[in-house]
Order: structure tokens, then sequence, then C-alpha cells
């Protein structure tokens, strides 16, 4: 039968990556005869400019009668954000989105491609024993959805922001991990500041609990003060990464780091229902939108994420996964990822060059 996806380019580098991960999309599905049905819609600055929000009802629905959505990236020029066009276009955008669908994991697969290993800001000697994490951030609780309050008390200025969490919503992203650290190496670090926060000794207590269904899934605790050093010094020794949604905010980031550039990570937000939104976690880079230069991979691979995650399109997935290694194993590199004196190719090039492996 065939599936909907929604695709929402939003901003900046957005619609120009998009346009090429959907060129691998079309090769890859029609080879297998499987067909997507693609509609496009309006998101950020982009849908702002047509119908006054960054989030419209009418992009809503088509999501709504969606089996996926393909996001781009939302969001202006740094210097422009306190225009109408751009005030809180990342929150009323992405924020929006998350809350509609009740989107409550967010899945960031971090891996450091041994033929990039001159953009990783880390040693070789500590990168070589392989870096493969899975951060796993739960997205719809603690300090980002409490009561926010800001008031004055004894003349000074105050602000609180209530960190929450129900024993359902750990239940909830814990099984997640649980289950994807089966289908990779059976480990799961939980992250939590269990030695301070109430919230993080409920997370604990939960996390265990679960632990007791999946008795072939190592799981370890870590503090995350610990966990932002340990991603430094010992990436390896992590498989995934399950952790709070203020902490998975700061930690996915760190780990980002990792493989060098933005332009190589996917992302994937999912709800309990299964259904799923992938983008690349990066911004829409307007330093370099329009200039035909911006890595495509992430949003590539947020297209390989897609078909694993929604249709079960495995095979598919891992074909598009391998011929982006075997692309970069080639020499093929966009600005962002290229070591000095490297031939330096476009987005468009970089797809031709991805394209030519599957
Ligand atoms: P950014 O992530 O857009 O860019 C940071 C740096 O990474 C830039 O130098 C950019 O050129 C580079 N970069 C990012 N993706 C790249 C790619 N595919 N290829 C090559 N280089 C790439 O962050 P920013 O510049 O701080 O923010 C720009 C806008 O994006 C802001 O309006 C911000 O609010 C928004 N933003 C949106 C999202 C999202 O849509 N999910 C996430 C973060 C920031």
């Amino acid at each position: 039968m065939e599936k909907t996806i929604a695709v929402l380019a939003g901003d900046g580098i957005g619609p120009e990556v998009m346009a090429q991960a959907l060129r691998v999309l079309k090769h890859v599905t029609e080879r297998n005869g499987q067909t997507f049905r693609t509609v496009e819609a309006l998101i950020g600055g982009a849908a702002f400019e047509v119908h006054g929000k960054h989030f419209p009802e009418e992009t809503r629905e088509i999501c709504e009668r969606s089996d996926a959505i393909l996001f781009g990236s939302v969001g202006g020029p740094v210097a422009e954000l306190h225009l109408e066009k751009w005030k809180d276009c990342e929150v009323n955008a992405l924020l929006g989105i998350r809350k509609t669908f009740r989107f409550n994991a967010n899945f960031r697969p971090v891996k450091v491609f041994p033929e990039l290993m001159h953009i990783c800001p880390l040693r070789e000697e500590v990168v070589n024993r392989g870096v493969d994490i899975l951060f796993i951030r739960e997205l719809n609780g603690d300090l980002y959805f409490g009561e926010k309050k800001r008031f004055e008390r004894d003349g000074m200025r105050v602000a609180t922001d209530l960190a929450e969490y129900s024993e359902e919503q750990v239940r909830s992203v814990a099984h997640t991990a649980f289950q994807a650290a089966r289908k990779r190496r059976n480990k799961v670090t939980s992250v939590d500041k269990a030695n301070v926060l109430h919230t993080s000794k409920l997370w604990r207590e939960v996390v265990r609990e679960v632990a007791k269904e999946y008795p072939d899934v190592v799981l370890e605790d870590m503090l995350v003060d610990n966990c932002a050093m340990q991603i430094i010094r010992n990436p390896s020794q992590f498989d995934v990464i399950l952790t709070t949604n203020m902490f998975g905010d700061i930690l996915s980031d760190a780990g980002a780091v990792l493989p060098g550039s933005l332009g190589l990570l996917a992302s994937a937000s999912l709800n309990a229902d299964g259904f799923g939104l992938y983008e690349p976690p990066g911004g829409s880079a307007q330093d370099i939108a329009g200039k035909g230069v911006a890595n495509p991979i992430a949003q590539i691979l947020s297209v390989a994420m897609m078909l694993r995650f929604s249709f079960s399109l495995i095979e598919e997935a891992e074909r598009i996964e391998q011929a982006v290694g075997k692309a970069l194993l080639g020499g093929a590199r966009t600005g962002d990822i290229a070591a000095p004196g490297d031939p330096v190719i476009g987005t468009v090039e970089m797809t031709d060059s991805i394209l030519s492996h599957l």
C-alpha cells in the first residue's frame, strides 16, 4: 500500500538538502517497487511568510494524514532573530510539532566514520576503539514542560522552572531504550543526577524496574557530570545512552561534535504509537544557505532512519548508510568535512556520489 510522507523542508539549507534526500529516497524505493507519496508543507519562517504562523494548521493536517514526517530545519540568520518572521521560530515550529504529536523519545545516533578521523576533535587513539552511540532523550517531561514562573522577591527578579517526571513517562522511554539496545550491543547507560534531584531518583528507580524485563541487556547508571566527561574521554564504552529531556539536550550535542560536522548526523523523534519525525539535528545554517555547499548527508541519513523506524525497510536503510560510507571512503568531501587540500564538492555532487554507490 502506498505510504505518505509529509515533507517539511523549512528554511535556510533545509530546501537544498531536502531536494537531495528525496532523490535518494526515490532511487532506493523505486528499485524495490515500494512507492511513497510525498506531500510538501511549509514550516518555520517559510510558513510565517504565507500564513503568519511558524506551524500552521494546514501543515498540521498534512502531517496528521501522513505515515511519517521528513523535516529539514527552521530558523533565521542569528543577526535577524529579533524580526517577527524569525522570533521564536524554532520554539513555535519544533516544540509545536513535538507537542502536537506527543513525541516522547528522541533518537540520535552518533558514529565516527573512520575515513573522517581528521575532523573528529578527539585524539586518534581514543576514537580508534570505535564510536557508535545511540542517544535516547525523553522529550515530554522535565524542566521544559513544568510550570514556569517569574516574579519579584525582596526587590530582586526571580525565575523558576519546575522539573517534573511521572513514572509512566520514564517507563515508556526506558522500554524504548532497552528495545533499541537489543538491536545493538545490549547495553543501556541511564544518565541522571540521582545524588541530588528527586526527579532523577524516581528516574533511576523506574529504569531499574524496567530493566528486569530485559535480562539480556546490561544496565549501568551514570551521573550526568561523569557522563559529560566520559563522552569525551572514552566514548567507545557506550552503546545506548538513555537520559532526561534537559540532560539529553546537552549530552547529545556534546556527542554531536564527535563525527566532526553537524552535516553528518540524523535524528528521529517517535511517539508511543511509533509515529515519527526525522531530521538533521543541526539548524538552518543560514551562513551557507543558497550557496549549494551544504552537506546533504544528515538529511539523507534521516531518510534512512525513517525507512528503518517507520516503514521497517531495514535493507534499504542499510543500503543508504553503506552508500554514504562508500562515498566518504571514495573521497567525496563537502567543505565542512574536508581536510586542508582536499578537493571540495557541493551538495548536488555529494548526492551524485552517494547515488553512484547505491
Ligand atoms: P546551525 O546548526 O544552523 O549551524 C551551525 C554551524 O554548522 C554553521 O557554521 C553551519 O554552517 C554548520 N552546518 C550545519 N549544518 C550543516 C550542513 N548540513 N553542512 C555544512 N555545514 C553545516 O546553527 P546556528 O547557525 O546557530 O543557527 C541557525 C538557525 O538555525 C537559528 O535560527 C537557529 O534557531 C536554528 N536552529 C534550528 C534547529 C532545527 O531546525 N532543528 C536546530 C538548531 C538551530
